[in-house]
């Protein structure tokens, strides 16, 4: 026995790692030193603070056997190049969101969040006990990279707008900020999808530019000041119902990792992405209220035929995806059976008891 660990720390491990990293190998007490780079600008709050609590929870479960040094966005390598920069090994992790990758793989969208698609409580049951997570190693299989959910904001505001939604017509000519599926949703709609980087967000909302955007929650809508640039704060986000965050994680990396380790990076994910939901919902609320009643925000929900509009357009939007390769039809398929069964049983849950809660 002794002998075989033996040659397991020292013999394959340092093979894979010394061979394939170039970098030391994984002998059982020496340190670990990992980089992990990063979408979001350097504790930005929820999501850059979700990074940095998952490489802060890797260092301590592991007794620093194995540290994480967390890189904002531009700081080793610019926001969308995390997913390459991981991929060939410049850094050994990645904290970002899948649907970032549309141009890697149409099939990591669903891994993210789809319009109309599955709520944070959902995602967790599709990824990790209905079929999603093996799906998701498959799509970034072919990048060499090992994919785990590792946050989630819970179900985003649908947005600030400058004018009223009164009517699926209100639609037609507005100029919004909504990347992704959901502006080209609002694109079916008649309105001006535009993608807009944060620090844009506010001086174009503000000088008319445009004339709405979504962003996040109310934690990170109240921190941003979109209020002082927009009237009116409509719900729910029909586009984001529950953004999964992603961790990456070099595969030779990993596999170069001992046993121990590498379950403390994969159950590290797992509470980080716990964590970031639970802190969403906290500050979330904290700061509707704030919204509400300190800086008397107008709340709206979207009118139902605005939103049944938004949902027949977006499931036309979702389906094309499915069209574009072998494996984002299998994944489709799939992310739609999961749905229609869990919608099902959240109806009787859920939402039942939501609507009594509120009776
Ligand atoms: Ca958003």
């Amino acid at each position: 026995m002794k002998r075989r660990d033996f040659i397991r720390a020292t013999g394959a491990g340092a093979v894979a790692a010394g061979g394939l990293m170039g970098t030391a190998p994984a002998i059982a007490g020496r340190k670990i030193r990992w980089k992990m780079v990063t979408t979001w600008p350097k504790n930005f709050p929820g999501l850059g603070t979700g990074a940095n609590f998952l490489a802060r929870t890797i260092t301590e479960l592991s007794g620093g056997r194995l540290t994480v040094r967390v890189y904002g966005a531009k700081e080793l390598v610019p926001a969308f190049e995390i997913f390459d920069a991981v991929s060939r090994g410049t850094a050994e992790m990645g904290h970002g969101a899948s649907y970032y990758w549309k141009g890697k793989s149409e099939a990591a969208q669903f891994f993210s969040a789809v319009p109309f698609g599955l709520t944070a409580q959902e995602m967790n049951a599709w990824l990790y006990h209905g079929g999603g997570m093996e799906l998701w190693r498959e799509v970034y299989a072919e990048f060499g990279l090992l994919p785990a959910a590792a946050g989630n904001t819970g179900v985003q505001m649908g947005g600030w707008f400058n004018k009223e939604i009164n009517s699926v017509a209100d639609l037609k000519g507005l100029k919004m900020r909504i990347p992704g599926l959901g502006g080209e949703v609002l694109r079916r709609a008649g309105g001006t999808p535009v993608s807009l980087p944060g620090g844009e967000i506010f001086t174009s909302l503000q000088s008319g530019a445009i004339d709405a955007t979504e962003w996040v929650g109310p934690y990170n809508d109240l921190a941003f000041g979109l209020y002082k640039a927009a009237k009116h704060y409509y719900y729910p986000g029909w586009h984001e119902p529950g953004t999964t965050l992603e961790c990456f994680v070099n595969r030779k990396a990993f596999e170069a990792l001992p046993k121990d380790l590498q379950a403390i990076v994969t159950h590290a994910c797992r509470v980080a992405n716990q964590d970031m939901l639970a802190e969403y919902t906290a500050r979330n609320n904290a700061a509707l209220r704030t919204l509400v009643e300190e800086h008397k925000v107008d709340l709206r929900r979207f009118p139902d035929d605005v939103l049944a509009r938004l949902k027949q357009l977006s499931d036309e939007v979702v389906a094309e995806i499915a069209d574009k390769d072998p494996l984002s039809r299998k994944v489709y398929d799939a992310f739609v059976k999961f749905r229609e069964q869990v919608v099902a049983w959240s109806d009787v849950s859920e939402r039942a008891y939501l609507n009594a809660r509120q009776d």
